[in-house]
């Protein structure tokens, strides 16, 4: 079977990439999502947690779970460990990754990837890069609200990332997320339909 195309969903923080990976879903599509993935590495029973043990010891592991808290602490402050975390993670989120798309049976595979300009480690697995959109003051609203975090850590966290005109230029598709769900819903489905149509027409 001819390799699934690869869409590779990207978007700043809280513009809505769970809430769209969720849509397409529904469609079928096999959805990967890089930061799920991270998640079970470092969640209980993580193959990613013995590894983190020996780097930057015990005192990381938590109840048998990365400490979160404690490595975003560290990481925040600390280039150094932030690349040793992402050197021991990211090839083991790759593998991952490469393992669900050699099962993929559905025609295309929506990746996940928050960092995906920032990081640049999918570009490979990328034939086309969904942006999903929304205005600044939305994103803040949203992250607010799901996380409690306040207006000064988010934009810190956004000043962290592309900025979303880099986002836009650099995309294949757009869904515009500023609106309701319906609608929301409606544009990922024109999307899954033109997917569809370009891998028909390959
Ligand atoms: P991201 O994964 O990009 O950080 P999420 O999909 O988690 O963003 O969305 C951030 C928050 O905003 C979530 O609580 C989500 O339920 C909510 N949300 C996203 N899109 C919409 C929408 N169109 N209408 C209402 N709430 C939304």
């Amino acid at each position: 079977m001819a390799r699934p195309l690869g869409v590779v969903l990207t978007g700043g923080i809280g513009s809505g990439k769970s809430t769209v990976a969720g849509i397409f879903s529904k469609f079928g599509a096999c959805v990967i999502d890089t930061d799920e993935i991270s998640h079970s590495l470092t969640g209980k029973g993580g193959a990613a947690l013995s590894r983190i043990a020996e780097d930057f010891g015990t005192e990381y592991i938590h109840d048998g779970s990365l400490d979160r808290t404690r490595m975003r602490e560290l990481v925040f402050s600390d280039q150094k460990s932030k690349q040793r975390l992402e050197s021991i993670l990211h090839p083991m989120i790759r593998a991952e990754v490469v393992k669900r798309i050699e099962k993929c049976a559905f025609p295309y595979y929506l990746l996940v990837v928050p960092l995906f300009f920032e990081a640049g480690h999918y570009f490979d697995l990328a034939d086309r890069v969904l942006v999903v959109d929304c205005v600044e003051k939305k994103q803040i609203e949203r992250v607010a609200a799901r996380s409690g975090l306040n207006e000064k850590m988010i934009r810190a966290i956004m000043n962290n990332q592309v900025s979303r005109s880099y986002r836009l230029d650099h995309a294949d598709d757009i869904l515009e997320n500023g609106g309701e769900m319906g609608e929301l819903e409606k544009a990922a489905y024109r999307l899954h339909c033109k997917y569809l149509d370009l891998i028909n027409r390959s």
